[in-house]
């Protein structure tokens, strides 16, 4: 256990709440690696939370969430018959299915005769979806509970949103993803008969960034000579220490874009010279002794090493050192909540 995600659980949920409340609602998204804090984590905190239903990425994630939930769970992917006709929990009737076509309809209700669907609408997106011209007939066929509309990052969507329920006027419901709370609002007012339910992962699970941190642990530390080689590589090191911590690539830590050098000259030589080969010009993610050294080499599988510049006070075997990284593509070892 050296690669850990600490959460201050009281601090984390009420960051939660606040969210929540300031959005009704909302449908909270659970799905991938949950966000770095685990599906069943926030399935768990989803029910804490009393939402009715919470959204789920494909069906691969479907039987865990009715599991650890007890709510509506929506599946954000769309059913397709070729793919999804023997999934298990198909005829859940907590599920609620994403469909976009009538071959698939019929599919799925062939299959569950009393499956409950959403339809959803191709936006700009381009990813998902029926034309918006067709999303009223294939409602109305389908006797959905709503209208799903996934819309790229940003802002700016009311007018697509609009167009959409014009479109399409016997649906209540809109599931919409990516829509800011000042156009939730606008919605609200411009559309009183009807409902918006925004579906959110990344703003709500990251409400309050300050009530988590990764923790590594210092595994290793020697003080080395300018020219020392060390690592796969063998690429020799500047004067200073070698420091070893926990965490590498099957933790997700990567070596970061060139854009996360220091300087346009070592970005230039990043891009040059590709970004592994330009590991030791890379930040690492790692805070050690107050500094973010550089890799000495690109992360190993389960530990990195670090190159701490002279003058740095080196740390000591076992201290924790904390990691500044994108939790959707972090593995941590653990996930402690305190
Ligand atoms: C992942 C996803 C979301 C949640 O996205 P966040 O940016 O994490 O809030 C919402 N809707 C759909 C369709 C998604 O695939």
């Amino acid at each position: 256990m050296s690669f850990v995600l600490h959460i201050d659980g009281e601090r984390w949920r009420a960051g939660h709440d606040q969210f929540v409340a300031d959005r009704p609602g909302i449908v909270p998204v659970i799905k991938g690696n949950g966000y770095g804090f685990g599906r069943d984590l926030l399935c768990a905190e989803a029910s804490r939370l009393g939402v009715p239903m919470v959204a789920v990425g494909t069906y691969t994630e479907l039987p865990e969430a009715l599991a650890a939930y007890g709510g509506d769970v929506l599946v954000m992917e769309p059913y397709r018959a070729a793919i999804h006709a023997a999934v298990p929990d198909l005829a859940n009737r907590r599920a609620v299915h994403t469909v976009t076509s009538h071959a698939d309809l019929d599919g799925l209700r062939g299959a569950t005769p009393e499956a409950r669907v959403v339809v959803e609408g191709l936006t700009s997106m381009n990813r998902f979806g029926t034309p918006a011209n067709e999303v009223a007939e294939l409602a109305g066929a389908a006797d959905a509970i709503g209208a799903t509309l996934h819309l790229p990052l940003g802002t700016g969507h009311i007018d697509e949103i609009t167009r959409f329920i014009a479109a399409v006027p016997g649906v209540r419901s809109w599931f919409v993803s990516h829509v800011s709370t000042a156009e939730l609002a606008t919605l609200a007012e411009r559309h009183p008969e009807h409902e918006f339910r925004p579906r959110v992962g990344t703003d709500l699970w990251y409400a309050d960034k300050g009530s988590y941190e990764v923790r590594a642990h210092v595994l290793d530390v020697r003080p080395v000579a300018k020219g020392t080689p060390a690592g796969y590589r063998q690429r020799p090191l500047p004067a200073g220490h070698v420091v070893v911590v926990s965490g590498g690539t099957s933790h997700g830590v990567a070596m970061e874009s060139p854009s996360s050098a220091a300087t346009p000259r070592s970005r230039a030589i990043a891009v040059a010279e590709g970004v592994l080969e330009a590991a030791h010009r890379v930040r690492s993610p790692f805070t050690v002794s107050g500094v973010m050294p550089r890799f000495a080499e690109p992360p190993h599988m389960q530990c990195s090493l670090l190159s701490l510049p002279a003058g740095v006070a080196p740390p000591r075997v076992g201290d924790e050192v904390t990691v500044r990284m994108r939790l959707t593509t972090t593995t941590p070892d653990a996930v402690i909540v305190s």
